[in-house]
């Protein structure tokens, strides 16, 4: 691109007639800053305005176009507003049409004089209206065609919009194409003055169609180019630790009580040959609640520390972090691997003996929240680092990590899944391993959706259970009684249930109280003690207690698909049959729709496929938390077939040109650029 082109598109939007100051505020509030951003904005639907219908066959409720004389005019007033009836004629009858604030178009408009008009019909009384049409005069020479809808802020009106952008259109020249040539013709994709032009005012729909593909292509494949570069680069550093082949998990699996399943023995390699490679790993493990995850980060710490280095796990919260310390210390103790504990919750003695292990290579595993990897934290010889899907690390993270040493490696673990065609944009930089098989003897939650009044025998059945020496969990959607939020309290419901079940220990638990307390309880938990835990959602993810066989939701229409999926992996976790109870106190249809998916499967895949269906991609996608470019006019699920083809696309300018550098692609590599730039958060 010269530079005389973009600095024309790159004007301010107060070059365009009619643009000052006042309007230029008011466009920015839809980031509409210069002509390129105009030329970007695309409308929010059309109106076909290419058919003149005949009066006589207008319906109520039809939005039509229709042209005719203007036989009579009412000027009128209700209270303070002009009020304007008239009547428009064409040779198969009359239309009355009506303005409740006509006073400015009363002095343009001429009796007799042929008239366009565009808007709804009804029928009021018998007689033909239109309230408020778009009118103007006939012109003959004027094109009917396809208009334009834009989302509009105030102080802008829908008729400013469309004369505006046709002006920004008039500099379009300026904007050169970027893709290169070849994609164009692979993929049989219109021109980009082609496409920007009948995005806003398309021929037919045929253009229109050309247009919207070629645009969505474009968003798409900036993302998944601008991803899956980042990918290779992070693949190409060669300096990655490898870790010696000689040394094998084997016997780390074979001490084990339990053989692993297909699907973990396949995701294990796939990490072993990425550890043993000199690349550095970036890899996710995606597996349903209850897939067995954490025994896989173990055996990769087991292997990083017989090749003679660290490893540290990172957990969301400090709960599952204490608990995968346990849970970890007592299958690493039998193979002398020595474990520490980081959180910001030590004290300063302890903190300052733990950093002082951990630089000493005292500690070979280290397990902890956040706090591990804070940059005063010095490692020996860091060579691994797992963490959680909440922690996936943005560039300055991974910069902190790679001084402490050696790039480590790097294995992501979610909990929760994520459909195949979402993961492929969400983890586009990443390698990804999926655990798709439970251990076998897994029992099936069954689980029951209950209004409130089915609360009462819920309560009995959660007692039946507990008596028979099982323990139940209760969740609700809030820490405390709140003024603004109608929904249950989980210190509201403790108060109650402590008096409700008197005969059972009872204990409530939430993410801030004090972490000797949360102990305390976690620990009472899993000896058994504690019968029935009252809790939010801290107990979503990790938490591990086979004997736990009841999982009651209050509030459950509060909570997502996912949500719930995770809080009901929670039970089901022993021999035992469980239990997962869905108290819904307001049913919408959303909540009713969740409460039927929930009953009806236990398949995570499958339950965040129907999550995504029912809340869209917007909010699923979690762009902002994920730091990727927004799209404007993609939609990852309805275009799913597009973005193979657009990842087919993005690899084979990548095998050819790695690092963009070739002419023909450098305008292409700009604009990926310009849209990775402003988020600085990306996940690298
Ligand atoms: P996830 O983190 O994937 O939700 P976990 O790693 O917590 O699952 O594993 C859940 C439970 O299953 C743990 O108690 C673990 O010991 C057990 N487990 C893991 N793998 C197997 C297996 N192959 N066979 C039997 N039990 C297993
Ligand atoms: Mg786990």
């Amino acid at each position: 691109m010269t530079e005389g082109d973009d600095r024309i598109i790159q004007s301010k939007v107060t070059m365009i007639k009619g643009i000052g100051p006042k309007k230029a505020d008011c466009l920015r509030k839809l980031n509409i800053e210069t002509i390129e951003d105009f030329l970007y904005f695309y409308p929010r639907t059309y109106e076909d305005r290419r058919h003149i219908r005949k009066i006589n066959s207008l319906r109520d409720g039809n939005v039509a176009l229709i042209k005719g004389k203007l036989t009579y005019i009412l000027k009128g007033r209700i209270t303070r507003r002009h009020t304007l009836k008239l009547l428009i004629r064409d040779d198969t009858g009359s239309i009355e049409i009506v303005f409740f604030h006509g006073g400015y178009l009363a002095k343009t408009l001429k009796l007799n004089e042929e008239y366009i008009l565009y808007g709804k019909v009804s029928v009021n009384q018998g007689k033909l209206q239109m309230l408020h049409p778009d009118i103007t005069e006939y012109d003959p020479d004027q094109k009917l065609s396809i208009v334009p809808v834009y989302p509009l802020t105030s102080g802008i009106t829908q008729g400013e919009m469309r004369k505006w952008q046709k002006e920004a259109l008039s500099y379009l020249h300026a904007l050169n194409e970027y893709l290169p040539k070849s994609t164009l013709e692979r993929n049989r994709l219109c021109g980009i003055h082609y496409a920007i032009e009948n995005i806003h005012f398309p021929k037919d729909r045929k253009t229109l169609m050309q247009a919207k593909y070629r645009l969505i292509f474009d968003e798409l494949l900036f993302l998944q180019t601008g991803l899956l570069a980042i990918k290779r680069r992070m693949a190409s550093v060669e300096n990655g630790v490898s870790f010696s082949e000689e040394v094998t998990t084997d016997d780390f699996i074979a001490s084990l009580p339990y053989a692993l399943t297909a699907a973990q023995q396949r995701v294990l390699n796939e990490i072993i040959l990425d550890m043993e490679s000199g690349k550095v790993m970036n890899r996710l493990v995606q597996g349903d609640v209850g897939s067995g995850k954490t025994i896989l980060a173990a055996a990769a710490m087991y292997k990083a520390v017989k090749c003679g280095f660290q490893a540290v796990m990172m957990a969301p919260t400090e709960l599952l972090a204490k608990q995968h310390f346990n849970d970890l210390k007592l299958i690493f103790d039998k193979h002398q691997i020595k474990l520490g504990f980081l959180s910001g919750n030590l004290s300063m003695k302890e903190k300052k003996e733990t950093l002082n292990k951990i630089e000493s290579g005292e500690f070979d595993v280290i397990i902890g929240t956040h706090a591990v990897i804070q940059p005063n934290v010095k490692y020996a010889s860091l060579g691994l680092v797992i963490t959680d899907e909440q922690h996936r690390f943005g560039v300055n993270q991974r910069e902190i990590l790679s001084k402490k040493g050696k790039n480590p490696d790097v294995l992501v673990m979610t909990a929760t899944p994520i459909p195949r065609t979402l993961a492929v944009i969400l983890y586009g930089d990443m390698d990804i391993s999926i655990i798709d098989e439970l251990p076998p003897g897994r029992q099936k939650v069954i689980t029951r959706a209950v209004k409130e009044d089915g609360r009462e025998a819920a309560y009995e059945f959660v007692r039946r259970e507990v008596r028979k020496g099982r323990q139940a969990y209760v969740v609700a959607p809030l820490i405390e009684d709140s003024e603004h939020v109608d929904a249950k309290s989980a210190l509201g419901l403790y108060d109650e249930l402590k008096e409700k079940f008197k005969e059972f220990p009872i204990a409530f638990l939430h993410g801030a109280m004090k972490q000797a307390d949360k102990d305390r309880i976690m620990n009472e938990l899993y000896t058994g003690k504690i019968r029935i835990l009252i809790s939010t959602v801290v107990i979503e993810v990790g938490i591990n207690v086979p004997n736990a066989t009841i999982m009651l939701i209050e509030n459950a229409e509060r909570f997502g698909l996912a949500q719930l999926h995770q809080l009901r992996g929670r039970v089901g976790r022993g021999n035992d049959q469980s239990y997962c109870i869905l108290i819904t106190e307001k049913g919408s249809e959303i909540a009713e729709k969740r409460a039927e998916i929930m009953r009806t499967t236990n398949d995570g895949f499958l339950i965040a496929e129907k999550d995504l269906e029912l809340r869209g991609p917007g909010e699923f996608f979690g762009i902002k938390q994920h730091g990727i470019p927004e799209l404007k006019i993609a939609d990852i699920v309805k275009h799913v077939k597009i973005l193979n083809t657009v990842r087919e696309e993005a690899e084979h300018i990548l095998n050819d040109d790695e690092l963009l550098i070739k002419e023909e692609n450098i305008s292409f590599k700009n604009r990926i650029d310009k849209l990775f730039k402003n988020t600085e958060n990306l996940n690298l």
